[in-house]
Parts: structure tokens; sequence; C-alpha cells
């Protein structure tokens, strides 16, 4: 399958919430269906393991260095972000709770970008629209918390 035209990565996702965009747009269904398409294991992207890090980023063509500042690793007693080691209920790899505003402004579901910040435990707020955060319905991806 061809991956262009592409949609650029943007450093406040997720990458978890980038490729679920790129699938959209690419094959109107979830990251899970991308990631097979690419040969990447889904539960090993979601727990951000390197190697199926490093295929994803080939596949799209995105810095590897920019997909590691916005994945967060997940382990089975613990998880890592950034080099920082952290305990798994502190960040959410992907967003579990979402300004439905700024979704809004983001525009089509495949511009819809789940934002870093949003799975920090104790963000609950989103500052830009002065309006607390909603819990997701779902997660699109993965069954890991
Ligand atoms: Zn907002």
């Amino acid at each position: 399958m061809s991956l262009w035209p592409n949609l650029p990565f943007h450093p406040e996702e997720t990458l978890l919430s980038y490729a679920d965009r790129l699938s959209v747009f690419h094959t109107g269904r979830g990251a899970e269906r991308l990631l097979k398409d690419l040969g990447i294991n889904t539960e090993h992207f979601t727990a951000g393991r390197e190697e199926a890090v490093v295929a994803f980023t080939r596949a799209v063509e995105i810095p590897l260095k920019d997909a590691q500042q916005s994945s967060i690793r997940v382990f089975s007693r613990g998880a890592s972000f950034r080099d920082e080691n952290i305990s798994k209920s502190f960040l959410s790899p992907r967003a579990a709770r979402y300004c439905p505003y700024c979704l809004v402004e983001d525009g089509p579901r495949s511009d819809h970008r789940f934002r870093l910040i949003w799975g920090f435990r104790h963000v609950v707020r989103c500052d830009r629209h002065s309006c607390r955060l909603v819990v997701a319905p779902h997660v699109s991806i993965g069954r890991q918390s």
C-alpha cells in the first residue's frame, strides 16, 4: 500500500494517535489495520517496543527520534517516557482523557491529535478551552491500560 500522501506528525501528539490518524486516512479504519498491513505487531507497538517503533518509522518515513519522544514504553511492572522511569498510572500511552473542543478544532478524524499531555494523570483540564477533559469512551487499539 502507498502511504502517500503522508500526514504530518505533530510533536504534541502520541505516536499511537499518529498511527491511528494515518490508518484512518489510508484505510478508513483504526491503527490496528495499518500496523497489520505493515507487518508490525500491534501489542508491541502499543507497548512502545523499540523494534516495533523502528519498523513503523521506517515504513511511514518519520524520524525515529521524533517517534521516540512521543512514545511511552510500557513494561510489565512500569513504564518509561523520554528515558525517565515512570509509574504506569502516571502517564497513559494512549490519551485516557481528551478535550472535545480541541478535537473539533482539529477537524476530521484523520486530523484528531490525541495530545501526550492528556495522558498525564494530573492533567484534568484543557487550559486552552478552560474545560474539563472527557474520559475517552474506548481505546482504539490494543488492550493494555
Ligand atoms: Zn481543548
